[in-house]
């Protein structure tokens, strides 16, 4: 007769329950990013707004006491590039005081900073400080070394001095004087 009738039932009676446990065939389609670099740190920066500053650097102690002559050698925020004599986006070495361009430029300060170990660097653009050895902005809030070559770049910028965050106002664990909701 037909055997080929048996034969249909028997693979049939055989269930695949291994299809059950196929709920994960569609993983991570599309996620691959083309160039291999996933800046999850800069878009959580660029998100909220400012980049994560370091408030201590090993560093430190590379820069000169902070005296007077010192200060003094601090130029003007708008000197140019002292290899380059590009006019923007310039670095201030906090060592040697030489003002020199930033990696989007010709990598002057970069450059600097492998060729003579100086690491701290002020940027003429908006005055934050970057540690090369630290690969890292540094809070000058916080780090008490970084202030007078930064108060004089603010002055020589501005015109006047920064407002720097006065630890005694910083109350905000009573929210009392906030709370003008309240009817
Ligand atoms: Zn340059
Ligand atoms: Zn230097
Ligand atoms: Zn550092």
């Amino acid at each position: 007769m037909s055997s080929a009738a048996d034969e249909d039932a028997l693979s049939s009676d055989k269930k695949r329950e291994e299809d059950g446990t196929d709920g994960r065939s569609q993983r991570q389609e599309g996620v691959e990013v083309a160039d291999g670099k996933v800046d999850l740190g800069d878009l959580y920066g660029a998100a909220a707004g400012w980049v994560e500053a370091r408030t201590s650097c090993p560093h430190i102690g590379t820069m000169p006491p902070a005296g007077a002559d010192d200060l003094a050698r601090v130029p003007s925020p708008d000197s140019p590039c002292s290899r380059c004599n590009h006019p923007a986006e310039n670095w201030l070495c906090f060592i040697c005081k030489d003002v020199l361009c930033s990696r989007f430029i010709n990598k002057h300060m970069l450059c600097h900073h492998q060729e003579t170990g100086h690491c701290l660097a002020l940027s003429f653009s908006d005055l934050s400080v970057w540690c090369f050895s630290c690969d890292s902005y540094l809070d000058v809030q916080a780090i008490l070394e970084l202030r007078p070559v930064y108060e004089v770049a603010h002055l020589l910028k501005f015109g006047q001095r920064p407002p720097f965050r006065s630890l005694d106002v910083q109350d905000s664990g009573t929210g009392e004087s906030g709370s003008v909701s309240r009817a």
